[in-house]
């Protein structure tokens, strides 16, 4: 049975609780608990690597469409991982990752869209973007950075900023990565635990854990005012990373296939060519 896309969409103007949405659930695959569909999924995987990278190459030989992918979550709620996992194997040459952290001087001396709107994609380009203009309705509301009449005007803003992106040519998917606040004790604690993953660790990622449900409603609002058919979210329960990784290549997989690319034409009379000694 095919991977239904639409089942994790958030349908324009839904109001979606996210504590109804169990992050350890695996919608459209079904998971007996047995450990076989795990592995299963993970023999799977190479085969949508591959599919992606058939697909990216298309589109980069086409060189006309341009693809938005966003990913948002909570601190250690994957989005490096998924990027890995997902994009593997892609030509680096047409696929980049812009992440968005916290804004220097220079943009924040900006509207918010700016350091944004200069890594949207260009022609035959697919870019992801790690965190995005979504945290100047997320962080920004939670952490109070700007007062309440400021951000509220922003879903507005950012609805119209994407449907532009979206009439002049661009393929815009938002992906939430849906993680339980004891996923992320886990995974912060194994950053603390392996040597290795002690660079990821930032204290200040604690802030934001001890306002979960916080950041639980700003999400659930970004989903209700900013989802729509042209620029639709997706909300992919994430505890289970081999799911993540099978349900968010499934995602991007059929929006590429939905655009229905073809190659160029190639010259003329290339079957008549005679490479020369
Ligand atoms: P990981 O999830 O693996 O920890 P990360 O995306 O959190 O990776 P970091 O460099 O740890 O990367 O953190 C980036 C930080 O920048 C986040 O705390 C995020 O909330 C913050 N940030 C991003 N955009 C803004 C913004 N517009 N205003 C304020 N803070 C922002
Ligand atoms: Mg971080």
């Amino acid at each position: 049975m095919a991977f239904d896309i639409d089942a994790l969409r958030a349908k324009p103007g839904e109001k979606i609780k996210l504590s109804k949405i169990k992050p350890n659930s695996t919608p459209e695959w079904d998971y007996q608990d047995d450990g076989e569909d795990k592995a299963r999924a993970l023999e799977l995987l190479p085969a949508l690597n591959d599919r992606l990278e058939r697909l990216q190459d298309l589109l980069y030989a086409q060189g006309t469409e341009r693809v938005l992918v966003v990913i948002q979550a909570m601190d250690a709620g994957g989005k490096d991982g998924t990027v890995r996992h997902v994009f593997d194997g892609v030509n680096p040459s047409g696929v980049k990752v812009a992440s968005f952290k916290r804004p220097t001087d220079i943009e924040l001396a900006h509207d918010y869209l700016w350091r944004i709107h200069q890594h949207v994609p260009s022609d035959g380009q697919l870019v992801i973007f790690n965190r995005s203009h979504y945290e100047d309705v997320l962080v920004v509301r939670v952490a109070e950075i700007v007062e309440e009449k400021r951000w509220k005007k922003r879903f507005e803003h950012i609805a119209n900023f994407e449907q532009m992106l979206v009439d002049e040519g661009t393929t815009i998917i938002k992906i939430f990565l849906h993680i339980s606040k004891d996923e992320q004790k886990e995974r912060l604690q194994d950053r603390l635990d392996r040597p290795e993953k002690n660079w990821k660790f930032e204290t200040g990622d604690l802030g934001p854990r001890a306002q979960w449900d916080d950041y639980q409603e700003a999400f659930e609002d970004v989903f209700e005012k900013t989802s729509t058919e042209d620029a639709p979210w997706y909300i992919v329960p994430a505890d289970r990373k081999w799911y993540r990784n099978i349900a968010v290549s499934e995602i991007v997989i059929q929006t590429l296939e939905n655009l229905k690319m073809s190659f160029p034409p190639p010259e003329e009379g290339l079957d008549q060519i005679v490479i020369p000694d």
